[in-house]
């Protein structure tokens, strides 16, 4: 048979990350920019931690600078964000804040064929680094092939200043890639996927560095916010290599996602990822008990009651939660759990 086989992979040109990485933003802009022509995307808490400070250097610099505010990456702030931007005949996207608004940089980026910086303020999932973006459209959130942003600027020195839970939430994101991995090989086996090994071990070494330091991921130490980073980064170029989500996505973001649809209470998107690995690793036969250890070292709880999340509801999300996206295969297989085996696998791991 011949030799078939393509892949494209965008990767970021140029990543900053550690203390006071912020001052690399002008020589960036100065670079991805024609026309000196920069929007920046940003929410009302990031625009008063870093996103005016910015604007005002940009201008110094002699940009012109036009700054959105806006708020989730709903279907309708990204139509504005594109009209805007468009407007103002911009030629660079920043996109400050925490998930949403780099999303919606991404899409931007994407529907207008402009380069987008990422310039995350907090560390909360791993899309700071990635091509993917979760957009909330009608029916709740998907997640959507964008574009990989041109440079990441993860300034430590800022993201330390978040409140902890953010960061417990992103070392959440990455150490669940231990079920998606499993997920992904699995789905090779039985349905035949195209499965990168290169991509699977990056994203599993990822989950892996997190998990044997997570005694380190503590509040207020800028380090322990350079550890996670690092591995949000690891976690993106395991998604540019492959191409797709797939190794950092599998079942446990099929239950978040599902989570998010039936009542997800307060629990953030690493949170809601931390309760479906634990639960997916379950059904995959494996260690969960040290994957809730490892989550409790830096003060995750995998309890749904503790986010507000009914037992019913999250029963339901476990249930239903392959419908999210019928062509990735996972664990949870094809067709609706039974409620009691998904009420079943819940109590035993101690998420209901
Ligand atoms: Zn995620």
């Amino acid at each position: 048979m011949d030799f078939v086989k393509n892949r494209v992979m965008q990767f970021p040109r140029d990543v900053y990350v550690g203390h006071e990485v912020l001052h690399n933003l002008i020589p960036i802009a100065k670079n991805y920019t024609k026309n000196r022509k920069i929007s920046i995307i940003t929410g009302h808490n990031s625009y008063g931690i870093i996103g005016k400070q910015i604007a005002e250097l940009l201008s110094q610099e002699n940009f012109e600078v036009e700054v959105l505010i806006t708020g989730d990456a709903t279907e309708l702030n990204v139509r504005e964000a594109i009209n805007f931007i468009k407007d103002k005949r911009s030629g660079l996207v920043i996109g400050i804040g925490g998930g949403s608004k780099i999303d919606i940089a991404k899409i931007v980026s994407k529907a207008l064929k402009i380069p987008h910086i990422s310039f995350p303020t907090i560390p909360s999932h791993d899309g700071i680094a990635s091509p993917r973006a979760t957009i909330k459209r009608e029916g709740g959130y998907v997640s959507e092939q964008a574009v990989m942003p041109i440079a990441i600027i993860a300034d430590t020195s800022i993201m330390v200043k978040a409140p902890f839970r953010y960061l417990a939430s992103g070392a959440a994101d990455v150490i669940s890639n231990i079920t998606a991995v499993l997920d992904w090989k699995l789905a090779a086996r039985v349905v035949g996927e195209e499965y990168s090994s290169s991509a699977a071990t990056l994203s599993e070494y990822a989950s892996t560095e997190l998990i044997e330091k997570a005694h380190l991921i503590q509040p207020g130490i800028e380090e322990a916010v350079w550890l996670v980073v690092k591995q949000i980064l690891a976690s993106g170029t395991a998604m540019a290599i492959a191409s797709s989500s797939r190794p950092a996505s599998g079942s446990e973001h099929l239950f978040a996602h599902s989570l998010e649809k039936h009542g997800s209470g307060n629990a953030m998107h690493g949170e809601q990822c931390a309760m479906g690995s634990v639960v997916s690793l379950y059904m995959h036969g494996g260690d969960w008990q040290k994957l809730v250890r490892t989550y409790s070292k830096f003060g995750l709880s995998i309890k749904a009651e503790d986010y507000g999340i009914s037992a019913s509801d999250a029963v339901e999300a476990l249930r239903t939660a392959h419908s999210i996206r019928p062509d990735r295969y996972t664990i949870f297989g094809t067709v609706d759990l039974s409620e009691g085996a998904a009420r079943r696998s819940l109590e035993i791991t101690g998420i209901i």
